[in-house]
């Protein structure tokens, strides 16, 4: 089998209203899909992390750079594709976007061969380790109101995410250190004392503003503290993992075995999140979710995009051994979008796929299907409707 050509496909759709992190508002959705076919009549779908004008960007280095290096090599040779990829890009980037380009590529590889052998990726990945997995919702997103409002709007949000029946749940932060502890402060009143909390800061703060709120959230019994300082910042992670209880968890825009090695190895975090669609892709994923074994962190992957990435990461995380394991062990999670409706999600794939459903009749557990590969197939005329170029 031979890889005959590689497509990129950008969708894009206005939000009704505009969201944002500590770092920006957004008001447009992006999903970043890679199509590999095959000379045997095998197409392969994979996705990249890279959000807004970034997934146009990673486009060209799919197309355009990664591509020509690849054409002609046999599919299933995932290990030395990724390795030939990766050292003839090291010079011009060994973070960032074309690892991100290369992440989608490697996946729909993975795609490929299950649809070759008639397995689903779980059982490519070593088979079943959980039946199901229990989900978590992310919303309370920022928006650009004052910071009274958006108490109000947080509020009434962690109410209804509570509803659906998730898990547990994550509010963003990014108002500065007082009014944002003022926020987690009203969403722990909002859903009470038991409920699983989680704060994502996105890199918000340095360390001194991060061991503030850090203190503040261990007398508020937050389940982890995300992206407390910025990814470059071991030194800062490490400082805050030793002085706070809450649990430190970060590594979304960490990149390869490299950049988890040193994350791990700096003792920076006591949560792994791997964002396979950005770190290197399931080849990579494999190799840093070894590496946070071997270092008895737990990992619960950052997740983020279309149905895809929500399948390939249901997929990993139910193959995925509990850590320790124990008759009653710490499960991971499925981080899972409940902002408003997500067509990237709902609409995109031929196939039925509702995590949403399955969160709310399985008591906040969803799992995967036995469709081939990833199990998910982008259906063409959603593409055409959503696909842009610039
Ligand atoms: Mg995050």
């Amino acid at each position: 089998m031979k890889i005959t050509s590689i497509k990129s496909h950008v969708l894009r759709y206005e939000l009704e209203k505009e969201l944002g992190y500590s770092q920006q508002y957004y008001k447009h959705r992006t999903a970043h899909l890679v199509e590999v076919q095959t000379d045997d009549g095998i197409t392969g779908w994979g996705e990249c992390f890279g959000p807004g004008n970034i997934a146009l960007a990673n486009k060209f280095i799919v197309e355009k750079v990664i591509q020509p290096l690849i054409l002609g090599e046999d599919p299933l040779n995932k290990e030395h594709i990724w390795q030939k990829v990766y050292n003839l890009l090291r010079d011009s980037g060994q973070k960032g976007m074309p690892i991100q380009a290369l992440s989608g590529i490697d996946i729909a590889l993975w795609d490929i061969l299950g649809k070759k052998t008639s397995a689903p990726l779980y059982q490519l990945l070593g088979g079943k380790c959980n039946n199901d997995v229990p989900v978590y919702g992310y919303g309370m997103m920022l928006q650009k109101k004052s910071a009274d409002e958006l108490i109000d709007l947080f509020k009434e949000e962690s109410k209804q995410i509570k509803s659906k029946n998730f898990k547990a749940m994550k509010m963003k932060v990014g108002l500065g250190p007082k009014e944002d502890l003022k926020l987690v402060q009203a969403v722990r009143d909002s859903i009470g004392k038991d409920f699983k909390l989680m704060v994502d800061a996105n890199h918000a703060y340095n360390l001194k503003d991060a061991l503030y709120v850090g203190k503040g959230l261990d007398e508020l019994g937050i389940y982890w503290f995300e992206e407390p300082v910025a990814p470059e910042d071991y030194e800062g992670y490490r400082e805050l993992k030793q002085k706070i209880n809450t649990s430190i968890a970060g590594g979304e825009a960490e990149f390869t075995k490299y950049g988890w090695n040193k994350l791990i190895s700096n003792k920076c975090i006591d949560i792994a999140q791997p964002e396979v669609c950005g770190l290197g892709g399931i080849t990579e994923y494999l190799k840093v979710a070894a590496l946070a074994q071997a270092n008895f962190i737990p990992v619960i992957n950052h997740v983020w995009g279309s149905a895809i990435s929500i399948a390939v990461n249901l997929h990993l995380l139910t193959a995925q051994p509990d850590m320790p394991g124990g008759l009653f062990p710490s499960k991971s999670m499925l981080e899972f979008d409940t902002t408003e409706k997500n067509i990237f999600i709902t609409d995109l794939p031929k196939e039925e796929f509702s995590i949403l459903d399955q969160v709310k009749n399985n008591n906040g557990f969803a799992s995967v299907t036995e469709n081939i590969g990833i199990g998910i197939n982008p259906d063409e005329n959603f593409i055409k409707e959503f696909e842009v170029n610039e």
